[in-house]
């Protein structure tokens, strides 16, 4: 093979530095083309005082590279102790989380013979955002930001990932029967760049139902894609109901720099007995052969991996009386499957992996943010109004109006309040008042509108300014409005 390429390994910690030496060994001899950087991430990291658990060097190295190969690392209990997955992913900006979940029957137990999906998580944005705050005492609220760009995208790096791989069907999963603005963005988004697709069927699903027909005929999906919350929950369903919990390799996919791991944890009860499974990382290390574009060692490794699940050669967690044919430590799995390189599995589907001309990056489409007309509307204000009527903050809200906003409505949780509402409705001690103006409002009648309230004594929470976008509405209703 010509050159080599460069790539970051973590060992990790429990069974991290076991799975890893085994995953390396199948890899090196496989013939795969590696220029290995060893940095040290996790526990030991974290408790040598530095929250993230990442070194600056480290850092250098996988900017450098551009591809991580990681094993899973311990966060130590207690707070103060950033999430490395979480930091990894957002400072690389690795947008796509690649998931296959596969059922590998008869060899392996499961409820689901044919299953063979793959879950493509947004990765970056939704609920994840992390923008979060307590807007009264009794109020929090979680901002869920999902944007054009961030649609694009992943909705695209799904449909290409189908066409690389050869798959037929891209699904869409969210909820905009209730989320209109914001998964209601990312189904206009999966429709348009769906259309630029003829070659592959498409199909979208409330997430709700939608999960349900999953977990029952999973063999009814292909790929699936879906923003970052739902994406995070469904695809541990998934490689659960595989039938294959520490068999899920998974990739964090950015334009620039990659990362691949196994989806289970550290496991520290099982670490250093030589009793670990190392599927989950090696299926994780084959999805970064793919990556760098080494299908020939990506191919060899897969096929004897999955030859060595078909004769039975299993680790104590998939290792079922009369179906297994051999209970095998760490070490001797990754030396039965280097005996079998070469080999291709006679029952189970061998893998095929191509060379592929160079990606062209995923890019958004450009910001045609700059050609629509904004026009603003009015505001929302979260006030904090202890004594939970309605009709009395009307009275008082109500009289600050004026200089071309009037009080069009409040509620409470989403739900109208006042003018009507309805006696049995549950308030909290914060109301969104939301004053609108006939025409177009200024941003000088709003702050002198917030201003008056603040004079009045009133506690603000939050305020949010409402727009037309091109003459839409960029905000919702209120239930009962
Ligand atoms: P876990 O996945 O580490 O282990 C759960 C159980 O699954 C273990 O007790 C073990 O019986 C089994 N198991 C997992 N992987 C296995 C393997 N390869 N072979 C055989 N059996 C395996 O989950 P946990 O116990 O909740 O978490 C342990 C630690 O791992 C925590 O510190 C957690 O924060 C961390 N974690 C790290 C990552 C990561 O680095 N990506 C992911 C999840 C959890």
């Amino acid at each position: 093979m010509s050159t080599k390429t460069p790539i970051t390994v973590a060992y990790g910690d429990g069974i991290g530095p076991e799975i890893m030496g085994a995953t390396l060994q199948i890899l090196e001899a496989s013939g795969a083309a590696l220029d290995i950087e060893v940095i040290e991430i996790g526990e030991k990291v974290y408790l040598r005082g530095n929250s993230a658990g990442i070194e600056p060097s480290s850092w250098a190295s996988l900017l450098r590279t551009k591809v991580f190969l990681k094993a899973p690392i311990t966060t130590p209990q207690g707070g103060g102790f950033k999430s490395l997955n979480v930091t990894t992913r957002k400072t690389l900006g690795q947008y796509a989380n690649v998931r296959p979940c596969v059922s590998y029957h008869p060899f392996i137990d499961t409820k689901h013979p044919n299953m063979d999906v793959v879950i493509v998580r947004e990765n970056e944005e939704d609920l994840y955002a992390g923008i979060e705050y307590q807007i009264s005492p009794e109020v929090t609220s979680c901002i869920k930001l999902i944007s054009r760009p961030g649609s694009e995208k992943i909705v695209k790096y799904a449909f290409e990932y189908a066409r690389l791989h050869n798959r037929k069907k891209v699904t869409c999963f969210m909820k905009d029967n209730i989320m209109k603005m914001t998964d209601g963005l990312f189904h206009k988004v999966f429709d348009e760049i769906g259309a630029t697709y003829p070659d592959i069927q498409k199909e979208v699903w409330i997430v709700d139902i939608g999960a349900a027909k999953m977990a029952d005929t999973p063999e009814a999906f292909d790929v699936i894609v879906m923003p970052n919350l739902y994406g995070d929950i469904l695809s541990d369903v998934a490689a659960q109901i595989a039938g294959s919990v520490g068999l899920a390799g998974s990739a964090n996919v950015g334009e620039q720099c990659a990362m691949f791991e196994a989806i289970h944890g550290s496991a520290p009860r099982r670490a250093g007995q030589n009793l670990a499974n190392p599927s989950g990382l090696l299926l994780g290390a084959v999805l970064m052969l793919v990556h760098i574009n080494q299908p020939e060692a990506a191919e060899q490794v897969h096929n004897a991996w999955l030859r060595t699940i078909e004769d039975g050669v299993h680790t104590y967690d998939i290792f079922t009386e009369g179906v297994s044919t051999q209970k095998v430590g760490t070490k001797e799995f990754a030396a039965a499957v280097i005996a079998r390189l070469g080999q291709k599995p006679n029952t189970l589907k061998p893998v095929k992996y191509a060379k592929r001309p160079a990606a062209a990056p995923v890019e958004a489409a450009a910001a045609a943010a700059n050609t629509v007309a904004m026009e603003l509307k009015g505001v929302d204000v979260f006030v904090y109004w202890p004594s939970r009527d309605a009709n009395a903050l009307a009275a008082v809200v109500g009289k600050l109006a004026g200089d071309g906003l009037s009080l069009q409505m409040i509620d409470n949780r989403g739900v109208k309040v006042w003018p009507g509402g309805n006696v049995w409705t549950f308030c909290t001690d914060s109301f969104r008042c939301r004053y609108m103006s006939e025409g177009e409002a200024t941003p000088g009648q709003v702050n002198s509108l917030l201003q008056r309230i603040v004079g009045a004594g009133i506690e603000i929470g939050a305020t949010q300014m409402l727009r037309n976008f091109d003459g839409k509405a960029g905000y919702t209703l209120a239930q009962g409005q």
